[in-house]
């Protein structure tokens, strides 16, 4: 057999139920705040991410999934989403076609990672993104957009951190600090941060090897070096969270991977998914869109993993799976084919109604009902048939009754919605 390919997986019936259920969950809370859904391709031009997001990011470095194709063209696995939709904005001047372009998008991803619990190579995003609006306000609409999407499918023991990394005005003040403040320490960090200290300063804060965090605690702060405009936009933004009631954490480190980051950056930690505990994260880019070759607008949005999310659901948020209304059983050919006549009417009534395909034994049709947890099983063979009648079994009680055929898809249609209406 030819097994799937490492870091990638099969979400099976059974766990997929609880993936619709994050889909459906996050599709209602989008809309409900104004935002519209967006489909992208899967494959783009390689320059689109490194461009987009960053020629020293990790992802750009060592995780993207690129080739060239038959064609010559060198193309890539989006390995995220913003620099997709970024183009999209660009491409369809979405600013002239909608109203307000707030937009989401569902999807895979692919990053070529070193594959664990929580981390694939192929994953899935839910991703949100706003162009053209500068006010804070909009900053704590999409963090609190983020958080009602993680409430709203009921996981708790989250945390929301929030940070600012300052713009092309204060950035490169505060990265001459954080060098400085380093001084000869870097020698002692590891490789990676040693290489960072000269192309990305800020990203010391990623770094996750044990012995340096204690000279990456000492470093100083960005939100100590914000410029004027930066601070008044962070302390705005703090104060919509507030007013919104939204409990986050003001986290130093949450410097983000990404190169495109401006001011507001966020993240949302689970308690209970192992050591990838990131659910989610986004941040604001005001230079983007204008360095993909667009207009000179800012943006703001995050992505969620699916998957990540998929682990940090409560265990009793399990969505069941479909089961069928009705079995239809038969013995005989001639009840055989007044079977497949009645799961016929029973479906046309909009039930679920199945069936035992191949003819076996009646033992084993009513293990194969038993099987797919029907409620009720329709029985018909030679006596039912000369009769107009239809046997009726109810599993939970194992009680039998006689009913005529002709009132056969009511008496399912009347059981079945019996429990719908109990429900509130
Ligand atoms: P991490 O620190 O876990 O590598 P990241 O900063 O690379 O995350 P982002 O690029 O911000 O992640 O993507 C947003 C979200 O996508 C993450 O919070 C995480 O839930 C999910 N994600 C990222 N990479 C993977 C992966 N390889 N497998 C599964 N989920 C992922
Ligand atoms: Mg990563």
């Amino acid at each position: 057999m030819i097994p799937a390919i490492r870091g990638t997986r099969d979400i099976l019936p059974g766990e997929v139920e609880r993936w619709a259920f994050v889909e459906a969950t996050a599709r209602r809370v989008f809309e409900q705040y104004g935002y519209a859904e967006i489909r992208t391709p899967i494959i783009e031009r390689e320059e689109l991410f490194a461009k987009g997001t960053g020629e020293t990011t990790d992802i750009v470095q060592k995780e993207m999934y690129a080739f060239t194709d038959k064609g010559g063209e060198r193309i890539t696995l989006r390995p995220e989403a913003t620099p997709s939709l970024v183009r999209a904005f660009v491409e369809h001047s979405l600013e002239q076609a909608m109203a307000v372009p707030k937009i989401y998008t569902f999807g895979p991803m692919f990053r070529y990672e070193r594959p664990q619990k929580g981390r694939y190579r192929q994953f899935h995003q839910v991703d949100v993104e706003v162009f053209g609006i500068k006010d804070p306000t909009i900053d704590a609409e999409v963090i609190d957009l983020a958080w009602t999407l993680i409430k709203s499918l009921g996981i708790d023991g989250v945390e929301l951190a929030i940070n600012s990394v300052g713009c092309p005005v204060c950035r490169p003040r505060f990265a001459a600090a954080l060098v400085a403040a380093l001084g000869e320490d870097v020698q002692k960090l590891c490789g990676d941060c040693q290489r960072r200290s000269t192309t990305n300063p800020l990203r010391i804060f990623d770094c996750k090897v044990p012995v340096d965090q204690p000279i990456i605690d000492g470093l100083p702060h960005t939100v100590d070096y914000l410029c004027d405009e930066c601070r008044t936009h962070f302390d705005a933004v703090r104060k919509y969270l507030d007013v919104n009631g939204i409990p986050y954490r003001v986290s130093h480190r949450l410097v983000r991977g990404l190169d495109y980051y401006t001011k507001t950056t966020f993240e949302v930690l689970a308690g209970q998914i192992g050591a990838q505990n990131a659910v989610l994260g986004g941040g604001r880019y005001d230079g983007l869109v204008k360095e993909l070759g667009g207009p000179d607008r800012v943006g703001i949005g995050f992505a969620a993993g699916v998957e990540r999310l998929v682990l940090a659901l409560p265990e009793q948020l399990a969505v069941p799976a479909a089961r069928p209304d009705v079995f239809v059983a038969a013995l005989g050919d001639p009840a055989r084919d007044a079977a497949f006549e009645l799961l016929r009417d029973l479906r046309r009534a909009g039930l679920n109604a199945q069936i035992e395909y191949e003819g076996r034994s009646l033992k084993s049709q009513m293990k194969r009902a038993d099987r797919l947890k029907a409620p009720l099983v329709f029985l018909l063979g030679d006596n039912e048939l000369a009769r107009g009648e239809v046997s009726v079994k109810h599993m939970a009680t194992s009680t039998q009754e006689t009913i005529a055929r002709a009132a056969a898809v009511e008496f399912a249609v009347g059981l079945s919605r019996r429990p719908q209406a109990l429900q509130p």
